[in-house]
């Protein structure tokens, strides 16, 4: 959107949440309130034990309400509420003489400062579950009653604490504005599913301001005071905006076909084995990618194989005998997992992947067993991630081999899927040859990106030049859907730009027929392969 200059203030930042939204601004701002302390240490331990104890049984009693990632994220803060290394100290400075109120938020400040200090941006963002937690429970401790927003309102502060989104009322639209934030948040991830507009990142912004808001999702803008032409600008684009998705919305259960009537296989990316209860497998023809990242995330520690197992079967016959690719463990980057990956000073370039799959062979056999046992359920794939030399591949194989032929020995079920490769590693994608025995290619655009382009795919400051579309990254990918036509070899695509509008053009030109996109994307990104011409 081109605003007038005399259009009221405009800030602008990064959007995590496509959409618009028009409404009051509402401050996130805590509220100051006063705690009457009590009479002894004694009391005021048990006052902190109590609101401890009010403040978890809330949250179950949220996560007795939410699935998929809302209900992970409460998991997380019951499990950091349950964490005596979180509470002990506020509980001894307590006990030693100090305010229920002050101790608690001391103890939490503390560890919200290392968080908020770690170089990862997956470890900055958990920082806003812990002024979560801090809140929660000094809401309890000074009875706060409900800092609600009103329906339809733009809530602009620093950050949004995840309990506050789900506990909005989001049915009259309205929106988020943050100063900071990071659209790798809870927040963030929760936004885009339930289709809550949110920009992040949009620098100071005048806390006295009270009046109505317009936020641009899309392009990632706040206007305080806008007026005259300004409003108007920003309803035509809104307008468009809602047009352009709810046409979308025709393309979802038709079979994407180009505009020159080419067909284009479209698949979906999960995560959550519950993810694919919302999607009617007739509108895709699959699983793409299946990450698996997250079962390994959880604060109950790494899964064992009976729930891995489980967790693949589940989308297996979801998919009622359509391709479903499972990605073997793909930790490190910028998804740590704790008790799996190691501290690294530059970890996108690091032990991540398959590299430390083949490092810690204890946990990959075990996430092999389940995926090995869970092949005779349905028509699976498995392919690895950060490939970067061959024998790589050759030794994930192996394991696979070794796996099959124990479980084979003692009679347990199992059946040995296709095994392929993520293209997201240059290596590969310059010299695709060396990969000729992988049973398929999937290209991961997102990393692919940004180690072409040497810009992080996590950092605002360099995002321009982290860009799918140059030409360097789709002449890469044109090669390699090439080299898999001429070969025998199916090449797709799952990173962000499958279903990202502008790229799909680019990405269809560049020779590949396979996309696979977030769930949330498909209508959209059949729309776009109906517009293209190849
Ligand atoms: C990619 O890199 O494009 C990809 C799909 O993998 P992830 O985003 O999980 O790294
Ligand atoms: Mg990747």
């Amino acid at each position: 959107m081109v605003l007038p200059a005399e259009s009221g203030l405009t800030f602008r930042g990064i959007a995590a949440s496509a959409g618009y939204a028009q409404g009051r601004v509402f401050r996130l701002e805590t509220r100051v309130s006063r705690y009457e302390r009590k009479a002894s240490p004694a009391l005021e331990v048990a006052a902190l034990e109590t609101a401890i104890e009010t403040a978890s049984g809330r949250l179950a009693d949220l996560a007795s309400h939410s699935s998929g990632d809302a209900a992970d994220m409460l998991e997380f803060q019951i499990a950091m509420l349950g964490d005596s290394s979180l509470s002990g100290p506020a509980l001894d400075a307590v006990a030693a003489g100090k305010a229920a109120d002050e101790a608690w938020s001391a103890a939490l400040q503390a560890e919200i400062s290392g968080y908020e200090a770690a170089e990862d941006e997956y470890f900055r963002a958990r920082a806003a579950d812990l002024k979560d937690i801090r809140q929660q429970v000094l809401d309890v401790l000074v009875s706060a009653g409900s800092r609600d927003a009103p329906a339809g309102a733009i809530l602009v502060g620093d950050d949004i604490a995840p309990t506050r989104f789900l506990a909005t009322d989001w049915s009259q639209g309205g929106g988020i504005a943050l100063t900071a934030g990071s659209s790798a948040s809870h927040v963030a991830m929760l936004a885009r599913s339930r289709g809550v507009p949110m920009v992040v990142g949009l620098g100071p912004v005048p806390v006295d301001f009270d009046g109505v808001a317009l936020l641009d999702a899309e392009h990632g803008s706040l206007l305080l005071g806008a007026e005259g032409e300004a409003v108007e600008l920003f309803r035509t684009s809104a307008d468009a905006f809602l047009a352009s998705r709810r046409s979308a919305q025709a393309h979802l259960h038709k079979p994407a076909v180009t505009a020159d009537g080419t067909p284009v296989t479209m698949l979906v990316n999960v995560a959550d084995p519950q993810d694919v209860d919302a999607i009617d497998i007739a509108t895709c023809d699959g699983v793409g990618l299946m990450r698996t990242e997250f079962l390994f995330g959880k604060a109950s520690g790494l899964p064992d194989e009976e729930n891995q197992y489980r967790a693949y079967r589940r989308v297996l016959e979801w998919a009622a005998g359509k391709p479903v690719t499972i990605r073997t463990v793909d930790a490190g980057g910028d998804k740590p997992v704790a008790g799996f990956t190691v501290e690294e000073t530059n970890p996108f370039l690091g032990l991540r992947g398959i590299r430390l799959a083949l490092a810690r062979p204890d946990v990959f056999r075990i996430q092999i067993r389940a995926l090995l046992r869970a092949a005779v359920h349905g028509n699976l794939k498995v392919m690895f991630p950060m490939v970067a030399v061959a024998d790589e591949y050759q030794r994930a194989r192996a394991m696979f081999a070794e796996e099959a032929a124990r479980l084979g020995d003692s009679g347990v079920a199992s059946a040995m899927p296709p095994l392929g490769i993520m293209v997201e590693v240059p290596s590969v994608a310059v010299a695709p040859e060396l990969f000729a025995d992988a049973a398929f290619f999937s290209i991961g655009s997102n990393d692919l990106t940004q180690y072409v382009m040497a810009a992080a795919r996590d950092n605002a400051s360099v995002a321009a030049l982290n860009a799918v579309t140059n030409p360097a990254v789709l002449r890469l990918i044109a090669a390699v859907a090439r080299f898999g036509r001429d070969n025998g070899i199916p090449v797709s695509l799952c990173g962000d730009a499958a279903g990202d509008p502008v790229a799909i053009p680019h990405l269809l030109k560049a020779g590949l027929r396979d996309l696979s996109v977030v769930p949330a994307q498909l209508a959209s990104a059949k729309a776009a392969v109906a517009a293209a011409r190849v």
